[in-house]
């Protein structure tokens, strides 16, 4: 007799945990997306009957390399790269590349694993994956970062390809990392296609691919809003990060109206009741970029905010709240101080930035809460406009791409509701994220038969 797939949670959870040992962030990312996916799969025999949940939740691969490169001081260094190739059911694995100390197997399996739902919620034929190193870019020199790049896609290239595999940014990956990475793949394969997103403008990148995470989210949070009858004029935010996706979410929030209260990095967050304005956000831009600073500097350039070393802003009361660090810098007990403080929104920038008791907490709370696989795929969107230019060899323009972006952020709100709408007003937007995205890869992998 077939077997099915037909178990309760906790059983089909344990089976992830045993199949998966050490891996705590990708158990806690498949557990969210099966809490909702369990009740909604519950009467469909053909999900079952084709284990649809285990094929779904086990990568088509794990590739890991090692990564040799020489410092300047001549010291041979040795770092672990990986690319996480999840799922290329609805097309090519798209995802970013993260270089940080922290990435190991269980942080990009649990990335390449949202990122292939995040990728069908945007409605462009995307797959998921994800890849880094556990490579530390702080600290090192220009030269160093591109011998690191150059080692790392000596052996990725053999992964990858325009209609295979087609990486981006994350963490510690802009702008001169994909350049570096890309000229090294040029040169490789003698090849000048879309192969890696988040290209500099004169060589194939989109325009608003730098501002789409982070201005994708705050439309989205202006989505969720409006639903209440409710704008951002005059409203208070708190943000978390100051990197890509923070700053450009101050951005946006300040151009619809918005008060920005706080950024912050790894050694702690600013406070800023005046408001961080365009010209404070420029600062923050081009210290933490270009000058590779820290946010505890901001106060001597801006007398009136104060620095909070080692603490993450969720205490400092505020309208809505945007994490855009990093993932599990919001626990249960930020999300209960966010919800007491009378905080109506949060959308999240950063990948699983809230960790499962402080989703349960926004949940219980009904606040408007938009999980980042629903309000941070503006960025991956955007990153499959710039392979749609590619592979046309050309270029639309910013009001074009503008216009795309608020549209495709429209039309993943629109997907929530239609799976996330409990009645009485509540719209659970984790469950119709993960639904909706969940729905088109399972369905297109029930069309390829047993594979
Ligand atoms: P950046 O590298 O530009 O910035 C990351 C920011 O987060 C920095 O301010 C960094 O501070 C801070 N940070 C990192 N680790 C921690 C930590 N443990 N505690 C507090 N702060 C921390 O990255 P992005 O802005 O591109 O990415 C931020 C998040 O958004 C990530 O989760 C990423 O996966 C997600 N994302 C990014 C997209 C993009 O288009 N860039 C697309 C979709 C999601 P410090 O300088 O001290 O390290």
């Amino acid at each position: 007799m077939a077997v099915s797939d037909h178990v309760d949670l906790p059983t089909f959870m344990e089976g992830v945990k045993k199949r998966n040992p050490h891996q705590p962030e990708f158990v806690q990312a498949v557990q969210e997306v099966a809490e909702d996916i369990f009740e909604f799969i519950g009467d469909k025999e053909d999900y079952h009957a084709q284990q649809i949940l285990r094929r779904i939740a086990e990568p088509d691969r794990v590739v890991s390399f090692r990564v040799c490169w020489e410092d300047d001081a001549g010291n041979i260094r040795v770092q672990r790269g990986y690319r996480v190739q999840n799922n290329n059911a609805i097309g090519p694995y798209k995802g970013g590349i993260r270089f940080h100390p922290s990435v190991n197997e269980s942080v990009l399996k649990f990335l390449a694993f949202e990122q292939t739902f995040k990728n069908a919620l945007t409605g462009l034929p995307m797959g998921g994956g994800k890849g880094g190193s556990n490579f530390n870019p702080k600290g090192k020199s220009v030269r160093e970062i591109m011998r690191f790049c150059q080692s790392f896609m000596t052996e990725l290239y053999r992964h990858i390809g325009a209609d295979v595999d087609v990486p981006a940014g994350d963490i510690g990956v802009g702008g001169r990392e994909i350049g570096y990475m890309f000229g090294q793949y040029k040169r490789i394969t003698n090849e000048f296609t879309g192969v890696l997103t988040g290209k500099g403008l004169e060589w194939g990148g989109s325009l608003i691919r730098t501002e789409a995470t982070g201005y994708g989210a705050v439309y989205f949070l202006a989505n969720m809003l409006a639903t209440k009858g409710e704008d951002l004029v005059g409203k208070t935010a708190v943000i978390s990060g100051s990197g890509n996706v923070a700053t450009h979410a101050a951005e946006k929030i300040v151009q619809l109206g918005g008060k920005v209260l706080t950024l912050s990095d790894s050694g702690g967050f600013v406070h800023d009741p005046d408001g961080i304005t365009q010209e404070k956000i420029d600062w923050v831009k081009t210290h933490k970029t270009h000058r590779r600073g820290r946010m505890q500097d901001y106060v001597a350039a801006f007398p009136g905010a104060t620095f909070h070393e080692g603490k993450t802003p969720w205490g400092v009361p505020c309208d809505v709240a945007l994490p855009c660090a990093t993932q599990n810098e919001l626990l249960g007990e930020d999300a209960r101080t966010l919800v007491a403080n009378g905080c109506r929104a949060v959308a999240e920038g950063a990948n699983m930035p809230t960790d499962l008791d402080g989703v349960h907490v926004f949940k219980a709370a009904r606040l408007l809460y938009a999980p980042g696989k629903a309000s941070n795929a503006g960025g991956v969107a955007v990153s499959g406009l710039e392979m749609s230019q590619n592979s046309a060899r050309r270029a639309w323009k910013e009001e074009e791409l503008q216009q795309m972006l608020k549209d495709i952020m429209l039309g993943i709100h629109q997907s929530c509701l239609t799976y996330g709408d409990q009645g009485g007003g509540y719209i659970d937007y984790v469950k119709g994220a993960n639904i909706a995205g969940r729905k088109k890869v399972a369905d297109a992998m029930l069309a390829f038969g047993v594979v």
